[in-house]
């Protein structure tokens, strides 16, 4: 479903973004390249110009970076980026803590966490930018989900054997209404630190839930241009009315 836009993309750029998509080939799976294109057509039609850069094993980050995302992907293609995760992973812990706005699904999300022992009982070190570690298991969690959260009702679709559990103290992204979440246990879905927002949620999570979208965006533009979000006029409706049902088809009493 693409949401038609009313505003006026081919007005003059209100700035450049620039967005880092890490490992595109190897941690993309279940549509989470969805986000990447959510992201770059959005920031078009807000009158912004999106640079969006894949980030390969071996490639050098651009020098500026205002957006980061990671996607999902197999055990195994965790077990190839993870050299390179390692080797940039001091420049994404202090962007992080700068204030950088990233969202990391999935398998991305684990590796962004402190450990991921898979079901094999391999131990991927994380980097552990959230206080998160996960634990393989030999049942999968898979579904659509539901969240609250602090930017509303959070819809998505999950399927992970990692089970994860947060450090004390670590905020969570939302709370389940309808899923698994995190491990299935606890309630808790995702985590946030700053602005790094993990999620196991693909559907993919941004075109769903465009309010999402938006506030990755603003944090970025803001750190782009050093100005204040001007925001375009998009329509929405379609992701809304969709989000809404799915919310209300796996959250109604019986
Ligand atoms: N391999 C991880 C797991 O199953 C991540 C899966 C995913 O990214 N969907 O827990």
């Amino acid at each position: 479903v693409v949401p038609t836009t009313l505003g006026d993309p081919s007005g003059p750029s209100k700035g450049r973004v620039t967005l880092v998509h890490l490992y595109p080939r190897e941690m993309s799976i279940y549509g989470d390249l969805g986000n990447t294109r959510c992201l770059e057509a959005r920031l078009r039609w807000h009158g912004y110009e999106p640079n969006v850069v894949s980030h390969n094993p071996g490639d050098e980050l651009p020098d500026d970076i205002h957006l980061v995302v990671g996607g999902g992907g197999q055990d195994s293609g965790q077990a190839r980026v993870e050299a390179d995760l390692e080797r940039i992973g001091p420049r994404l812990v202090s962007m992080a803590e700068d204030g950088v706005p990233m969202l990391m699904i999935c398998g991305m999300y684990q590796l962004f966490g402190k450990a991921f022992r898979t079901v094999e009982g391999e131990t991927l070190p994380g980097l552990g930018i959230l206080d998160v570690t996960t634990q393989g298991n030999a049942k999968r969690m898979i579904g659509p989900v539901v969240l609250s959260t602090e930017f509303g009702d959070v819809v998505g679709y999950e399927n992970h054997s990692g089970s994860t559990v947060l450090g004390d103290g670590q905020r969570a992204f939302g709370d389940v209404r309808s899923g698994f979440g995190n491990n299935g246990e606890d309630g808790k879905e995702g985590a946030r630190t700053h602005n790094v927002i993990g999620s196991y949620l693909h559907g993919p999570i941004l075109p769903s839930n465009p309010q999402l979208a938006d506030f990755l965006i603003a944090v970025a533009a803001e750190r782009a241009t050093g100005r204040p979000f001007e925001p375009g006029e998009i329509d929405d409706h379609l992701a809304d009315e969709a989000r809404a049902r799915q919310v209300a088809r796996l959250t109604k009493k019986n």
